[in-house]
Order: C-alpha cells, then structure tokens, then sequence
C-alpha cells in the first residue's frame, strides 16, 4: 500500500488524479493540519471514496517507542520508531514564551564532534522530509490533546541538517502550506556545526528560518580538536558566512556555545570569543556540558558559567545562559534512544 504522508498537494494531485483538486486539498489538511491517520475519519469524503482509500493508500507516521516527563513537567522526551526500525529522539520543551519542538534530521551523524554521543556509531542514513515533519506532527497532536499548540520547532537534535539539504527544504516547505501547519519560517531554527556553502544555498532560499551556528571553541586549533568539520570550514569564513545570512535575511544568528569544564570556559576563551563575534548580528547561547556517560569531558563549573556570561555581556556581546530543561530526562542527544534499546535488544 502506498504512503500518502509526505507528499505535497501537487504530489497528491498527481498521485489522485481521478479525483477533483478541491477533494484532495480536502484529504492533505486532514492528513497535515487534522492528523487524520485512517480515511474513515474523513467525514466530508463519500463512503464509497473512503473505502476505495483504505485500499490503495495508508497514512503512516512515526510510532511512539517510550517517552520520559521531566519532573518539573517542562520537557518529554520522545523516542519515535520509523517504518524500518530506526528510531528517532524529540524533544518537547514548553517554555514561558511557547512549546518547542526539537527533532531530529538524520539517523546518527557523520560530523564526529567530540562532546557528542550521537555520531559513535556514525551516520545511518537521512530522515526523509516526511518522516521529519512526522516528528513534528507528533508533538503538534501531542500537545493539541491538552488544548496547547505548538509554537516553535528547533531542528538541532540528531543528525547535521544541513547535511540532508534537499529533505530539509521539502519538509520546510511542506510544514509551512496552510494545509499544512502554515508555521511560519521565522518559528523554525535549523542549526548546523558549519557547513558553509549550505549556509549560502540556505540563504538564497528566501526563507527566514532562524539560523544556529554551534560554535563552540573561540580559535581554529580548539575548534578542530573538538570539531572535526572545522578543518574544512575554518572560523574565518564561517563567521563570514553566518554574518552575510544575518545581512540577507535580517535574521540575528545564534551561537551555540557549549562550556566544558577545563577546555573552553576560561575568561581568556571568552575574551577571544568577544572579539571574533564583535560587529556581528549575533547572539550567544551558553550551554553548560551535560555529561554523557560515552564521553570524557566534564560540566564547567557555575563560577566558570557566570563569569564567561558576564564577560560576554559586558563586552557588546549579547548572551543567555540555556536555562537546564529535563536533566532528569537524559537531556543529552542519544540517551533515550540508547536506554531503550538496551532493554529491549
Ligand atoms: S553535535 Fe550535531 S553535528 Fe556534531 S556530531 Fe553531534 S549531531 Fe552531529
């Protein structure tokens, strides 16, 4: 049986082509913007027309594996298996300001960042555009079912988006349809660690998705050691880069900036970070090292945090300090996912 989630309205019209245009925008916004996961529930088709559906055609997203609540309530982490039995993690944190999504944009990753859990094993393989916005789907239910929207999504979990372009930019495009969710492009962050001429082709696209940078060292030399990426792509012109999209688009860019202990949370680390980020329309986002068990590196001390979010601050350089959201939930990438498959392999 064919799957009919995931594709666009001129996929559906050409795949329904028997049936009149208004009937299959009528089928994508029960399928996009109503959930609807059998034809049954389409109400408004002829008995005879869903029954026909059933036949030819499934509605198949991802299937909830297990999920995790914080205590605090904030954050749940869900683990979604997809049809070939990958299985992804996605994050629902409800903030003061919304309920954000984070998901993921590939099966592992191939970029080898060092602090990072989710590239050991490498990369699996790419998330398809609709198993994407299934991911988003899914907590757009999920919180529907307690009367709450979803406000804004994160592309920032598994995965180097940027390295999935054309999936990336489909499901993008899908998401924002008013058949669809009709979410606007400035609700949707897409972070990379770097590729930069994505970054250009990104900008070309015309849409104003919020662009994060994972910086995360001040200097090429430490940046390499933990980010191997940045032997291809240096500094220099990523910044260049970053800059020239925050110029196109109006768009401020966000650093990420993860501080660990000992490596890259010294006051002389944030001096250089100052300095390279002068002039830019930038903002940084400090995230204090969540230890995973897989890696070697430690959390930074809170003196450690504190001073380098003042130096920042007080040196023209925009900062926030990532408010620690479901510690109690693995937080970390990859953690879930790993969890459960021990306990059930
Ligand atoms: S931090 Fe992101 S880009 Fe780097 S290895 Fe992990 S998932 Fe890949």
């Amino acid at each position: 049986m064919k799957n009919l989630f995931g594709l666009t309205l001129p996929e559906l019209e050409t795949e329904l082509k028997s049936l009149p245009k208004f009937r299959v925008k009528q089928i994508a916004a029960h399928i996009y913007k109503h959930g609807m996961k059998t034809f049954d529930e389409m109400n408004d088709l002829p008995k005879s027309l869903r029954a026909e559906m059933s036949t030819r055609y499934e509605i198949k997203t991802a299937e909830l594996l297990t999920q995790l609540d914080s205590a605090d309530g904030l954050t749940t982490k869900f683990l979604l298996g997809l049809s070939d039995g990958a299985a992804v993690e996605i994050v629902l944190m409800r903030h003061d300001y919304g309920n954000s999504v984070c998901i993921s944009s590939q099966v592992g990753c191939q970029m080898g960042c060092k602090f990072c859990a989710s590239t050991l094993k490498g990369l699996q393989r790419n998330l398809t555009a609709a198993e994407m916005l299934g991911e988003i789907l899914f907590a757009d239910e999920y919180l529907r079912r307690f009367g709450k929207t979803l406000d804004s999504i994160v592309v920032m979990g598994t995965g180097e988006p940027l390295m999935n372009y054309d999936e990336l930019m489909k499901m993008l495009r899908l998401l924002h349809e008013d058949y669809c969710l009709g979410m606007s492009y400035r609700r949707v962050t897409i972070s990379t660690c770097g590729i930069v001429p994505a970054i250009k082709k990104l900008r070309d696209e015309k849409i104003p998705v919020t662009l994060s940078i994972s910086l995360h060292a001040p200097d090429d030399k430490l940046r390499s050691a933990l980010m191997p990426i940045n032997s291809a792509f240096g500094i220099k012109s990523l910044l260049e880069a970053a800059n020239d999209y925050a110029q196109t688009t109006g768009r401020r860019v966000t650093y990420e900036y993860i501080l660990i202990g000992g490596v890259n949370d010294t006051e002389e680390h944030a001096r250089r970070l100052a300095k390279i980020l002068s002039g830019q329309l930038a903002n940084v986002n400090l995230i204090p090292f969540n230890p995973v068990s897989e890696r070697d590196f430690n959390p930074p001390t809170r003196n450690a945090v504190q001073k380098f979010f003042h130096f920042l601050n007080t040196h023209g350089i925009g900062a926030t300090i990532r408010k620690e959201m479901g510690a109690d939930v693995n937080a970390a990438c990859g953690q879930l996912k790993a969890n459960w498959q021990n306990q059930n392999h």
